[in-house]
């Protein structure tokens, strides 16, 4: 009992310290992050928000993007919002116009993901494949490239990608959605050795099991949660804020001479390839 308090209280903690951020290291920087109406995207949008960044929300639902968009701006930050399925060529074209609006686009955060099916990777059906590569991993790398124009002409051209400890130990109920997050290991590590010579940034951040919808099924059920828990050696599911502050660091001129990484934030969860 004294221990859940007292775990329970740290997760309050991060909330707290993460809410009080004050540093302004990206005060003029323009930003994009893809899926960012709710848990971790909104929690990078709203850390960078408050880092000075102005910032390009997304989502594909439009009541989602003018509902963030709202709340982001009566807490006093610069932002705008564009509905944007990550998949779509239309959608990411209008993103980019946006941040082309705001000055021009400095750092792109690809957050999107999906996994519209449970299972073990060669149970999964092959339009459950194509769908989960087609968001996960294909329009990652199609943003990185459009959003290269932009960043060419920073000064402070940054991309980071959302990965997850199960790229690296994958869950036997998250087959195909883990092999597209590995694979997104592989897009980290190339195209920023492509990009380096132009002073651009590639990072990747790999989250353990953090508190949002996306994650329900494995903190739903207490059985499930218990199980879950038991191989979290820090012993407490994780808050999007623990991962906005990691991507703030590798967007922020405290992040410039990190490229090609991929940093895992999963309470100590096993994390060898
Ligand atoms: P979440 O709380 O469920 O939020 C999902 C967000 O994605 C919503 O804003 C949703 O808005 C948007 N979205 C879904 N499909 C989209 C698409 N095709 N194009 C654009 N936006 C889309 O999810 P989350 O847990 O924050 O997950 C965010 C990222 O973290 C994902 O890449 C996920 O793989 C990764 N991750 C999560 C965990 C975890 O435990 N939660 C662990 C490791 C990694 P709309 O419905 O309006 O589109």
């Amino acid at each position: 009992m004294l221990k859940s308090k007292f775990l329970y209280n740290c997760a309050l903690q991060i909330r707290k310290m993460s809410s009080n951020a004050s540093c302004s290291r990206l005060t003029g920087r323009v930003a994009v992050i893809t899926a960012s109406t709710d848990g971790i995207g909104l929690a990078i949008a709203r850390r960078l928000a408050r880092e000075g960044a102005k910032v390009v929300v997304s989502s594909r639902r439009a009541t989602n993007v003018e509902k963030a968009v709202n709340d982001l701006k009566q807490e006093g930050l610069n932002v705008t919002g564009v509905v944007c399925h990550v998949a779509k060529a239309e959608d990411r074209k209008k993103l980019f116009a946006e941040s082309e609006k705001l000055g021009g686009l400095d750092i792109l955060v690809s957050n999107a993901a999906v996994n519209p099916e449970i299972g073990g990777v060669l149970d999964a059906s092959e339009s459950a494949w194509d769908k989960i590569f087609d968001v996960n991993l294909k329009a990652s790398y199609l943003l990185a490239k459009e959003a290269l124009p932009q960043l060419r002409k920073s000064k402070f051209g940054r991309i980071v990608f959302i990965s997850t400890i199960s790229a690296y130990v994958p869950l036997d109920v998250l087959g195909v959605y883990s092999v597209s997050k590995t694979a997104l290991l592989g897009l980290t590590k190339a195209a920023a050795n492509q990009l380096a010579p132009e002073n651009i940034t590639v990072n990747c951040v790999a989250p353990g099991v953090i508190k949002t919808r996306f994650a329900t099924t494995l903190t739903e059920s207490d059985e499930t949660r218990k199980q879950v828990l038991d191989k979290i050696p820090l012993g407490r599911l994780g808050v999007p804020e623990n991962i906005s502050g990691v991507v703030a660091l590798l967007v922020s001129d405290d992040g410039s001479y990190i490229t090609g990484e991929t940093i895992v934030a999963a309470g100590g969860m096993t994390s060898h390839l």
